[in-house]
């Protein structure tokens, strides 16, 4: 058998290791990001929760005797390397970066919703709270990407037809 714990602490890992992968790919899209400053502000702004949010669940993790997992965490920064990197060489970065980060911000809201949950089973009330405040700031992020993504898109099509302007990013 399991416990709730267990699910618990496993989860938190996962989770410590996803935002650690947030952190690098942001930074990465923020800084090559060149003509569309609306959108890098908005990165910049959620790179400052990231670092917060990886905060929230090393304390979580404090809180039920666990440690963040190490092997997952060079894994996963590795990989987010390699995801920033692959949308870098294409025409149109900036429209790949801002897919790729709806996706990635819907991801952190399912894993959330799950540490949420799981935390209530398992009666860790604190927890829980911690998990809400990260939540609602992966909602607002994704929310402000879905109602710009239109913006960004004319954005990036206005600055392509464009002779001399740099499109991409
Ligand atoms: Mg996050
Ligand atoms: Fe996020």
């Amino acid at each position: 058998m399991t416990t709730p714990e267990a699910h618990l602490l496993d989860w938190l890992r996962d989770a410590h290791a996803m935002e650690q992968q947030a952190e690098t790919m942001l930074k990465t899209q923020a800084s090559r990001i060149e003509n569309y400053g609306a959108l890098k502000s908005e990165i910049e702004k959620h790179i400052e929760e990231t670092k917060v949010q990886s905060e929230r669940l090393e304390e979580c993790l404090r809180l039920i005797d666990g440690t963040p997992s190490a092997i997952k965490d060079s894994a996963g920064s590795t990989m987010a390397v390699a995801q920033g990197m692959s949308g870098m060489f294409a025409s149109d970065e900036v429209v790949k970066g801002t897919l790729a980060s709806y996706a990635f911000e819907h991801m952190e809201i399912a894993s959330y919703r799950v540490l949420i949950a799981a935390a209530r089973a398992a009666g860790e009330e604190r927890i829980r709270e911690l998990c809400e405040e990260s939540l609602h700031e992966e909602e607002a992020m994704a929310g402000w990407l879905a109602g710009h993504m239109d913006e960004v898109t004319d954005a990036f099509i206005a600055r392509s037809a464009a002779p001399e302007a740099s499109a991409k990013r």
